[in-house]
């Protein structure tokens, strides 16, 4: 395979490159580490550890999921100061677990991989860092992470708005809220956490929304210390609180991906939590979705609807039509002035592959053999990509539960592709075009009775043919079985090429 570089640079090699630090590559490495598999390397392009909760730390933010259920099973946390824990106890969470698992000396930061070849020759990946080739893997874990590339709306104007503009994944501390007149666009998972904080500080608030979303009490609330104490000394009781939360969020997902009816009962919950917080009929109109619950994330939210009842925010229905120097316009003509701009307009989920360059067997690059869809096998593994696995990767995501108990069926998974190789004394395990093409027609076909295609709406789940890529079409549990165990009739095994050479240590 040509390559490009000296065929006499010496690289370092490792049993297993795992990329990214978020929930999925830190748990990876942990996992690896504790079935006592010591080479590996973790790359990050960040200066930090943590993923989501490294980058995500807007006011307000924190999880939507409770968490002893957002969190390793494999490392619970008897001292979450709430049932919801704010980003930075999140990402204090993750830090520990580096340290407590011993997996920071893995770690090389200011990693960033810019693509991974398949060398068949040796058997194994070269992988670029920084767009050069520096080191070897016989396996390779993309923890990549589906919601780290901001999107900004294509608004005409935007980029010339004249003050301070940001995403919510990029929050600028150092901009004052106080006195300001602060406009959001939309209103999802984040606009709803930092709406509220913003109200108590900005002098105004416009909120520009295009659909309203499903909001429903927020079941959070302060653990005290007898109850932390009690987590610590009593490791049951927790358990069993996660259990209990599993339980609710399952049920949820149960009925999103297969007896949409039953959401119904959770709209009338969500109305009647609107109704609570909000009287002008007008206001109430225009909060109300048209669409089925479930069919865009759930968000709870205990203040978000108190925040759109004050006098200092206003929300804005109509669309907006372009930005002129620090004026938002809408379609209807209204012009609302503003100080700073913020868009909690989600993430570019495609865009996170789409600009890496991962070559497969033949050297077929993952652009092209997913140019009729992002698709993988169980979500994880990709047929021409051999000793090769996606963690959160296509169909992986949850409506309703904890995407860190996915992440961990798909660590899981991996461990079990690992151990197939050993096993059968095999260099090369790769899922067959066949096994992945049934499984993906299977959830394809799974997909149709769930709200996220039936249930009225557009959301960021669907890609622009209207298929969905992102969610696993049933509970989490099944998921979760289905990643226990290699079908031996689902991949091909190939023999050790070369013995793999020691490791041979040098500064990354
Ligand atoms: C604000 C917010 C709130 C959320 N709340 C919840 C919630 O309550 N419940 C829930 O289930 N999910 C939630 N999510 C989804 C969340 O992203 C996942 O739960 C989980 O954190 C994903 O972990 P990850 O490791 O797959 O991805 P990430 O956390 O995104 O981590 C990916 C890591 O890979 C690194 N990386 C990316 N590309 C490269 C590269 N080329 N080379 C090297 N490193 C790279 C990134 O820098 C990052 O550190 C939320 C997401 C956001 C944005």
């Amino acid at each position: 395979m040509e390559t490009g570089w000296a065929s006499d640079t010496v690289l370092p090699h490792y049993r297993v490159a795992i990329a990214g630090s978020g929930f999925a590559g830190l748990g990876m490495a942990i996992e690896l580490k504790r079935s006592g598999i010591e080479d590996f390397i973790v790359l990050e392009r960040a200066p930090a550890l943590g993923g989501t909760w490294r980058e995500n730390h807007y006011p307000g933010c924190g999880c939507d999921v409770p968490t002893p259920l957002y969190s390793y099973s494999f490392a619970p946390n008897p001292y979450w100061s709430r049932l919801y824990a704010r980003s930075e106890e999140i990402r204090t969470y993750l830090e520990d677990c580096a340290d407590r698992f011993d997996v920071r000396s893995h770690l090389r930061l200011d990693a960033e991989v810019t693509g991974a070849h398949w060398d068949e020759e040796n058997a194994r990946w070269t992988i670029l860092v920084g767009g050069d080739p520096a080191l070897t893997a016989g396996f390779v874990v993309g923890g990549f992470g589906a919601l780290n590339r901001p999107e900004y709306p294509d608004i005409p104007g935007l980029e010339d708005f004249r003050g301070p503009l940001y995403h919510t994944a990029q929050w600028d501390h150092s901009v004052p809220l106080a006195g300001r007149r602060v406009g959001v666009i939309g209103t999802g998972a984040s606009s709803i956490q930092v709406i509220p904080q913003l109200a108590k500080q900005a002098e105004q608030v416009t909120v520009f929304q295009r659909t309203p979303p499903w909001v429903v009490p927020k079941l959070d609330r302060r653990i005290s210390r007898f109850e932390q104490r009690l987590y610590a000394r009593v490791p049951l009781t927790q358990k069993l609180l996660r259990g209990l939360i599993f339980t609710i969020t399952e049920g949820v997902g149960v009925a999103i991906t297969r007896y949409p009816w039953m959401l119904k009962l959770g709209e009338a919950w969500g109305r009647w939590h609107m109704r609570r917080a909000i009287r002008d009929p007008e206001l109430q109109r225009q909060l109300t979705p048209n669409y089925r619950l479930g069919c865009k994330r759930i968000l709870p939210s205990n203040d978000f609807y108190p925040a759109l009842a004050r006098k200092d925010v206003k929300l804005e229905t109509d669309g907006i039509a372009r930005v002129e120097g620090n004026r938002v316009i809408t379609r209807t003509g209204t012009e609302h002035e503003l100080d700073l701009l913020v868009c909690g307009t989600g993430f570019a989920i495609e865009e996170v592959f789409s600009h890496l360059d991962l070559r497969g067997r033949g050297g077929i690059s993952l652009t092209e053999a997913w140019k009729k869809g992002i698709e993988a096998h169980r979500g994880t593994t990709v047929a021409g990509f051999p000793n090769a696995a996606l963690l959160s990767g296509p169909n992986t995501g949850t409506g309703s539960t904890s995407q860190v108990y996915m992440i961990e069926a798909q660590i899981h998974y991996v461990l079990e592709l690992l151990r197939t190789l050993e096993e059968h004394r095999a260099g090369t395990i790769e899922v067959t075009e066949r096994a992945q093409a049934d499984y993906n027609a299977w959830l394809q076909q799974r997909m149709q009775r769930t709200v996220w295609l039936t249930g009225g709406c557009k959301s960021w789940y669907l890609s622009d043919d209207g298929v969905n890529r992102t969610l696993y079409p049933g509970p989490s549990s099944e998921f979760w079985r289905s990643l226990r165990r290699v079908k031996l009739d689902e991949y091909e095994l190939g023999p050790v090429r070369k013995p793999e050479p020691d490791r041979i240590e040098v500064a990354a």
